[in-house]
C-alpha cells in the first residue's frame, strides 16, 4: 500500500531535478500526478517515463495566470479531483546588485513568488470548492534564511515564499487545506551544475554543512511524500530546512570562488 494512494497532485517544474524526482516517487506512493512545466519535451519525458496511467501534463508557464487555472482545471478533468500541491517550478540568477539589471531581477521574483502565489490561488479555489481539504507545498530554499552573495533576488523570493506560506495557512487551514515549505541546501540537479563545476564551491558549501554531503531530488521528494501525506496532518504553515545542517551556520563568499574561477579561465 502506498503513502498517497487515492491522491491526485499537481507537480510544477516537474519536468527537471526536484519535480521530476517528486512527481516519479509521488506516483511510486499510489498518486496520480499532474506535471506542469515550460519544457514540453522533458515533459512527455517524464510522463512517459512514469506511464499514462499515474502521469500526464500541461506546458504551463507558472507566471501566466490563465495557464495555472488551465493546469488546475486540467488536472481535475483527467485525475478527478486534485488533493496535493507541489508548486517547485522556480530559478535563480546571480550578479552584483550594482550591475543586477532590473528585468533579470523581477523574472526571478515572478517565477518563484508570484508563480508560487498563483498556484496557491488556483488550487486552493479547486480545493475549497471540492471541501475535501488538501495539502500545499511550496519549494522556499535555505536562502530564505541565508543571504548569499549574487542573490540579490532569489533570496528575496524565497523568504517571500516561506512568508506566503504562512499567510496562506493561516488563510486556509479553516477549510482543512494544510500549506507548508521545503527550504533545500545544495541539491544535486541540473540547476546547480554551473555553481557545482567552479573549483572547490561545492566543497566549502558541504564544510559549512554539519552532515557533510549534498541533497539529492529523492531527499526532496520523501519529505514532499511526508508532508502530502495524512501523517503530517497536525503540520501547516512551516518552512523544513532541508540541508544536512548548513542553515546553522553561513553561505560560501559566491564572489570570491566565482572570481576564482573567471581569474583562472583567462
Ligand atoms: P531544475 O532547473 O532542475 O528544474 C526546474 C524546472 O522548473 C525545470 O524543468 C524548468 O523548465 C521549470 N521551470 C522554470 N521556470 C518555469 C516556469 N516559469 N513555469 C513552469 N516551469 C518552470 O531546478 P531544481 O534544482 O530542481 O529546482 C527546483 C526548485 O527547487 C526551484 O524552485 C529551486 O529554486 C528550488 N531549490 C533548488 C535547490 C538546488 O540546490 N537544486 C536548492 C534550493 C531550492
Amino acid at each position: 500500500m502506498g503513502r498517497l494512494d487515492g491522491k491526485v497532485a499537481i507537480v510544477t517544474g516537474g519536468a527537471s531535478g526536484i519535480g521530476r524526482q517528486a512527481a516519479i516517487t509521488f506516483a511510486e506512493e499510489g498518486a496520480r500526478v499532474f506535471i506542469a512545466d515550460l519544457d514540453e519535451a522533458a515533459l512527455g519525458g517524464v510522463i512517459g517515463e512514469i506511464g499514462h496511467n499515474y502521469a500526464d501534463g500541461i506546458t504551463v508557464d507558472v507566471t501566466d495566470e490563465a495557464a495555472v487555472e488551465r493546469m488546475v482545471s486540467g488536472c481535475v478533468r483527467r485525475f478527478g479531483r486534485l488533493d496535493i500541491g507541489f508548486n517547485n517550478a522556480g530559478f535563480g540568477g546571480f550578479s552584483p546588485i550594482q550591475d543586477y539589471p532590473v528585468e533579470e531581477f523581477r523574472k526571478v521574483v515572478d517565477v518563484c513568488l508570484a508563480g508560487t502565489f498563483l498556484c496557491i490561488k488556483h488550487e486552493s479555489r479547486h480545493l475549497i470548492e471540492a471541501g475535501h481539504g488538501g495539502s500545499i507545498i511550496n519549494i522556499a530554499s535555505l536562502n530564505a534564511i541565508q543571504p548569499t552573495e549574487g542573490f540579490a533576488a532569489y533570496c528575496p523570493a524565497k523568504a517571500g515564499v516561506a512568508m506566503l506560506t504562512k499567510v496562506a495557512a493561516l488563510e486556509l487551514g479553516r477549510h482543512n487545506i494544510r500549506v507548508n515549505a521545503i527550504g533545500p541546501g545544495l541539491v544535486v540537479t541540473p540547476a546547480t551544475e554551473t555553481m557545482r563545476s567552479v573549483p572547490g564551491l561545492e566543497q566549502a558549501f558541504l564544510d559549512e554543512a554539519p552532515l557533510g554531503r549534498a541533497g539529492q531530488p529523492v531527499d526532496v521528494a520523501g519529505l514532499g511524500v511526508y508532508l502530502a501525506s495524512d501523517e503530517s496532518s497536525l503540520m501547516t504553515g512551516q518552512t523544513l530546512y532541508l540541508d544536512g545542517g548548513a542553515s546553522l551556520n553561513k553561505y560560501p563568499p559566491l564572489f570570491d570562488y566565482f572570481q576564482d574561477a573567471a581569474g583562472a579561465e583567462s
